[in-house]
């Protein structure tokens, strides 16, 4: 299954002409550490996780040096954990900034991290609404413990490709305004299992497969 999915993703950057690297995170959400284990050994050297606490109770029994990515949202009270992950995703407030940030700097260290953007603006999405991202940008100039690296998004479930692609372009277009306030970010989170190939040929860098490759979540 993961040989196929690669296949898929480089097919699909090919396509779309971004000539990006493009990282294959395994979300390993409702599974155990062996999802974990078996994704390592298909040469995964990343997972997913969207809750803080599911998370640490996998990482303390999984051995392999895998990078854990955080990507559901976070409340402001988990930030103490969520400055221990490798990369945060789902960054989508002022406040939770300001948590992470002083987090980060309690732990002695630089805590990268993606904003979230929602650009559907689907209510039940999180996420900074475009036009708030200039504020944002303003807000995490000031956060000497986080290093912003780009996006994440989420497009909307089962949507047709033309919006699936409005999205992404507007993932990318937030993106290119936080490298024009000055941000090192060249990072593009975009694409699920249903629609990841569409996402990597608009330039996703990374993409978020849980379904694909471990079946479906009970
Ligand atoms: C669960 C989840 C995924 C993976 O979804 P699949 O459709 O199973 O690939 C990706 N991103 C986020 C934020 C998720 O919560």
């Amino acid at each position: 299954m993961v040989a196929e999915v690669r296949d898929r993703i480089a097919a699909a950057r090919a396509r779309g002409g971004h000539a990006q690297d493009v990282t294959l995170i395994a979300v390993t959400k409702t599974h155990g550490p062996d999802a974990v284990l078996a994704a390592w050994e298909a040469g995964i050297r990343d997972v997913g996780e969207n809750k803080v606490q599911e998370a640490e109770a996998k990482r303390a029994l999984v051995t392999v040096p895998v990078r854990w990515h955080l990507i559901g949202h976070l409340q402001r009270n988990k930030a103490k954990q969520a400055a221990a992950f490798d990369l945060v995703h789902s960054l989508d407030s002022d406040r939770l900034a300001v948590a992470l940030d002083e987090a980060a700097g309690q732990a002695g260290r630089v805590l990268e991290v993606l904003v979230q953007v929602n650009v559907s603006g689907e209510t039940s999405k999180s996420g900074v609404a475009p036009h708030e991202l200039s504020a944002m940008a303003d807000r995490l100039q000031l956060c000497r413990h986080l290093r912003v690296r780009g996006v994440m998004t989420m497009a909307p479930f089962d949507a047709e490709e033309s919006v699936l692609r409005a999205v992404f372009r507007g993932a990318r277009d937030a993106r290119t305004q936080l490298q024009a306030s000055g941000f090192a970010a060249e990072w593009l989170s975009m694409g699920m299992s249903g629609d990841y190939e569409v996402a990597v040929e608009e330039g996703a860098t990374h993409v978020r497969l849980g379904t694909v490759l471990f079946g479906g979540r009970t």
